[in-house]
């Protein structure tokens, strides 16, 4: 193995193959860099040796050669310290050419990267580069501890079908034709979802699957068609049970990439979490808004046009330093107002109007000199606000204004990474991986454009058990945005990650009856329900486990792990933003015989 030859090798015989990264010709001396999937080992040719010298002159990059010499180490003023292997030399004393290689367009032993499109067009070059053969080595590793955990907590890996007929998580479906029933069609599924509910169903009360997923959306820099998950099920849990197995897979994880991360994570309300944050996956690295309504007088916020009645909060960004006017002026246009929310970025100008505020505020945030602080908060023009028939700390008025705090917050801190420094790696993984769990969300979210109840999981997830009262009184007001609907909370719940959301599950509903219910709160006929999930309603009447689970997105957890920018730097062959697969050139148009048998007719 190439990477592999240490200074207790000198003296010994060894065969290496691989491709040249490399050569340089010295004349009498010829340097050969062979790497293969261990790393690189330097091969010398000696002219003394006419007949292998003559060979090797004519190597060039991306050959693929076998040589059979003994390792010598090299003299101390050629030892490479950045190598592994940097202290010996194979001198050659055989040598073949085993496939000779055109002249690729680029070579994995580059320093500069080329273009996007012509690594994913010529892929399996791009794989040769020792960070993809890393990232890719850094996957298996992550997917094995994983598998390796789960079985040890007695979890069976199950596989289900991919043609199968559509699971609704919320995006549109790729589609298969079949040719024996033509106009008939298979969906890729989305999840597994009910498969592994069913599986419940059929016994097998611990599955687990690295699955892949497909779904049709249009897609984010951070998204592709399809993706890979680690799907799990569990019959009779808590969802503190399942928040186990998972800080367990993950800590196993993280290990296998060198990180010691440590469980429980901590656990927060989404109410709470819009609250402190303004979003549903805070980033625990950066500090919560802090509620600075007492700090106004009521004067005060008259003179300032704020809704006294909606939230005032500070967004604290830790050791910006002085601003410039200009720099000042760049914070307003990262703010997107929702509900009648404003900002107030010039805080200099609270100290000089409303010293005795600016006083408050300052000591309530605990903010430092040079610390950032913007303020938030709803403008008098906003209505009253609504009186929820609900339990809901957090009402849609109140949810507008900490929804727009929360992105600026998020924004401000991007603007300004390099002065306060937290997102940079310390080394400390439990200060640099900030793990969190959001639980109960609300059951349904209000689509505006559609003026209907939506499921925010998805409908198979179990509301509380204390909220039924509510789903049963909404479902008699389906079209209206201020139904009891809109309190029902679910046994859903979210892993978080500095930000990202790594995952969601769910306690499943497991009664038909209940199931039924929630259909109809999403505005589905009786008849619908039955078309869309009538063998799945079925099933459920047949003895159903209470059960939960949840699925986790392995591309993004590799991507963070192997510290990669992109979801496409950890999959071998991902596709580009337009769905388009450039080294297969997928997709691709098929013929009239092809589409004939499938009963087929492309409109031009
Ligand atoms: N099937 C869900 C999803 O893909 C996850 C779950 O509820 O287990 O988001």
């Amino acid at each position: 193995m190439c990477g592999a030859l240490r200074a207790s090798d000198a003296g010994k015989k060894a065969v290496l193959m691989g491709w040249i990264n490399r050569r340089r010709d010295h004349g009498n001396l010829l340097f050969v860099d062979l790497r293969d999937r261990t790393g690189v080992s330097q091969v010398v040719v000696n002219a003394e040796r006419a007949a292998i010298h003559e060979k090797a002159s004519a190597l060039r990059n991306e050959y693929v050669i076998a040589v059979i010499g003994t390792v010598k180490l090299r003299d101390a003023n050629t030892v490479n310290k950045n190598m592994a292997t940097g202290e010996v030399e194979l001198v050659a004393e055989e040598l073949r050419i085993l496939n000779e290689s055109k002249l690729p367009p680029f070579l994995p032993s580059d320093t500069a990267l080329t273009n996007e499109e012509t690594r994913l067009k010529y892929r399996y070059i791009d794989l040769r580069r020792d960070v993809m053969q890393f990232n890719i080595e850094m996957r298996h590793k992550v997917a094995k501890a994983i598998r390796d955990y789960l079985s040890g907590q007695g979890f069976f890996e199950i596989e289900t079908p991919f043609m199968t007929r559509s699971t609704p998580e919320g995006a549109r479906d790729y589609l298969v034709p079949s040719r024996v029933q033509p106009g008939t069609f298979y969906a890729l599924p989305q999840s597994p979802q009910l498969f592994k509910q069913i599986l419940m169903i059929s016994g097998f009360d611990r599955y687990f699957q690295i699955v892949r997923c497909f779904r049709d959306e249009d897609l984010r820099a951070d998204r592709q068609p399809e993706f890979t998950q680690i799907d799990l099920e569990m019959s009779y849990p808590q969802a503190e049970r399942v928040w186990e197995v998972v800080e367990g897979f993950l800590t196993a994880a993280f290990a296998a990439a060198g990180f010691a991360i440590k469980p429980p994570f901590p656990r927060m309300d989404y109410d709470e979490a819009i609250r402190l944050y303004g979003i549903d996956k805070p980033d625990l690295r950066l500090p919560a808004f802090t509620d600075v309504r007492d700090c106004f007088s009521p004067e005060n916020l008259q003179q300032l046009a704020l809704n006294a009645n909606l939230p005032v909060v500070a967004i604290r960004i830790p050791k910006v330093g002085e601003l410039s006017r200009a720099e000042r002026d760049s914070i307003k246009p990262l703010f997107t107002s929702k509900g009648g929310a404003k900002v107030f970025e010039d805080f200099k100008r609270i100290e000089k109007n409303f010293p005795e505020a600016a006083a408050k505020i300052s000591a309530k945030a605990a903010a430092e000199p040079g610390d950032l602080i913007v303020i938030v908060a709803g403008s008098a023009q906003t209505g009253e606000q609504t009186a929820l028939p609900t339990h809901r700390k957090v009402t849609p008025q109140e949810l507008a204004i900490y929804a727009s705090a929360g992105l600026l917050r998020l924004a401000l801190a991007q603007k300004y990474a390099d002065r306060h420094g937290i997102f940079k790696k310390t080394g400390d993984a439990a200060k640099d991986y900030r793990f969190l769990w959001v639980t109960n969300f609300p059951m349904f979210e209000w689509d505006e454009s559609e003026k209907s109840w939506m499921a925010a999981h998805h409908p198979f997830t179990s509301p509380h058990e204390e909220d039924m009262p509510k789903l049963e009184a909404g479902v008699e007001s389906l079209h209206d945005p201020l139904s009891p609907l809109s309190a029902v909370r679910a046994l859903a719940y979210d892993v978080v990650l500095n930000g990202t959301e790594l995952g969601s599950g769910s306690i499943r509903i497991h009664r038909q009856d209940v199931q039924s219910r929630i259909f109809r709160a999403l505005g589905m006929t009786e008849e619908e329900a039955k078309a869309r999930f009538g063998f799945f309603l079925e099933a459920l009447e047949y003895g159903t486990p209470p059960h939960g689970g949840i699925a986790l997105g392995l591309d993004r957890i590799v991507m963070i792990l192997a510290g990669a920018e992109s979801l496409r730097e950890v999959i071998p062959f991902p596709k580009t933003a337009r769905a388009v697969d450039l080294m297969v050139d997928a997709p691709t148009p098929v013929g009239e015989k092809q589409l004939r048998e499938l009963g087929i007719q492309v409109k031009k």
